[in-house]
């Protein structure tokens, strides 16, 4: 046991934050990002029969999630009666946007304030990023406030608080990004915004690669996922959807059977001691085992790859000996390489491999058969780009300083 203030000192021990806080919900919680089953249950809290549920929940779900409403008052085909009652003890509200910047790429960052568990305290703040690209655009989703790991490289990782997201504030990210957009029936997307131009959805793409090891808050994102999937809602398809993860090993088999999405692998190092140092979590999981892990993805196959982000730091991990191992390691597993420039934060370690040494070690996986982009570093501007997002605000009450000494650490 240790607190996370010595972490540092802690020598080979797997550190792992525990989730500090719980969520409190509100008096009056949303119904944005509740599964059918739930939508139901507070269905009944109204009186709905239970014969009518299924029927009720259908017409919400079209109200929410095909036409974006924010009120109860604005579903017309609801009885007056009924949204009378579903106001008086529910919401349809997303999470609070308290800023919104706008990059000269077109990728935009929203700051979302979510309640934090202590009445009076200052609330979190989690941020979601819009990329827009040709023909499609993603939407980077946090699972968490903060992250419950410490890679070496990351921002997120320093950040000390830690709150899981419910389904709710995960779904709601997507509902912001559409509500910002203009991506109603009847909307129009703010000036001067780049979004796709073909007719479609503004929002194509999503993946979890914001704040937050999705697989560690495993229900919640599920749930979310699947509300998100659902046909007669929002509709984006699980292939269209990847879940990015740091390894978390016993979690990675459940997310293919129970969320089905795309997986992407944040490995980083070809050898276990460059990655124990990297991404401490490795230190529970090994390489090996999170290779079989992928090996074993349900639907793994050339047409549902698995995407390998590796991180290039300078001198690091960026050598070609480093190109031919991980060509060696991945060999067998249907695989995507995604080369990122390390993006660089206040106080990082590291710095960016140069631009030569990228297009060397991509070129020597490119002939290895594997495709390997580079992934262009988008909202460097906005501090939007993989690795950068941290609540500027981050700061410290006396309470969760605290919390913090107190604080259990799992070896
Ligand atoms: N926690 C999950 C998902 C969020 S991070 C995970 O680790 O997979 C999304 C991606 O950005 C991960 O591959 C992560 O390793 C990478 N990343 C983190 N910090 C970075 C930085 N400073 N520069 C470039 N990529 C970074
Ligand atoms: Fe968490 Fe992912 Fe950052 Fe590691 S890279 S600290 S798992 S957000």
């Amino acid at each position: 046991m240790t607190t996370i203030l010595e972490s540092k000192a802690a020598p080979r021990g797997f550190v792992e934050k525990t989730a500090l806080e719980a969520y409190v919900p509100p008096a009056k919680p949303s119904l944005v990002g509740m599964s059918r089953a739930v939508l139901a249950d507070a269905l009944g809290t109204v009186g709905v029969p239970e014969k009518q549920r299924k029927m009720r929940v259908q017409q919400l779900w079209n109200w929410m999630y095909i036409r974006g409403v924010t009120s109860f008052d604005a579903m017309t085909s609801v009885s007056k009666d009924l949204r009378v009652a579903l106001d008086a003890k529910f919401t349809v509200d997303r999470p609070e946007v308290v800023a919104e910047q706008v990059s000269q790429d077109g990728t935009r960052k929203w700051l979302l304030r979510l309640p934090g568990e202590h009445q009076g305290e200052r609330p979190h703040e989690v941020e979601c990023v819009y990329i827009p690209d040709s023909g499609r655009a993603t939407l980077c989703v946090s699972s968490q406030v903060g992250c419950t790991l410490t890679c070496s490289f990351c921002h997120t990782g320093t950040q000390r608080l830690v709150r899981n997201l419910t389904p709710g504030e995960i779904v709601g990210q997507v509902m912001v990004a559409r509500d910002r957009l203009g991506d109603w029936p009847g909307g129009t997307p703010p000036e001067g915004a780049i979004v796709p131009t073909d007719g479609g959805r503004f929002v194509t793409n999503i993946v979890m690669m914001g704040m937050g090891e999705p697989l560690y808050n495993f229900d919640a994102v599920r749930d979310a996922l699947l509300v998100v999937q659902d046909g007669d809602g929002i509709g984006i398809s699980r292939r269209r959807i990847t879940l990015s993860t740091s390894g978390v090993v016993p979690n990675i088999a459940r997310a293919g059977a129970e969320i089905g999405t795309m997986l992407a692998i944040s490995l980083h190092a070809v050898n276990d001691d460059l990655r124990d140092e990297l991404v401490p979590l490795n230190r529970k999981y090994k390489i090996a085992e999170l290779l079989d892990a992928c090996r074993n993805y349900p639907g793994v196959s050339n047409a549902k790859r698995i995407t390998f982000e590796y991180v290039m730091l300078k001198g690091v991990n960026d050598s070609l000996d480093d190109a031919k191992r991980l060509v060696k390691l991945l060999k067998g597993i249907p695989a995507k390489i995604n080369l990122i420039p390390f993006n660089p934060w206040p106080g990082s370690k590291y710095e960016c491999s140069d631009w030569e040494q990228i297009e060397k070690f991509s070129e020597y996986v490119f002939n290895a058969g594997y495709s390997s982009p580079v992934r262009t570093p988008r909202g460097r501007d906005i501090l939007a780009a993989c690795g950068q997002l941290k609540s500027a605000t981050e700061k410290l009450s006396q309470r969760e300083r605290m919390a913090l000494r107190a604080m259990a650490m799992t070896d």
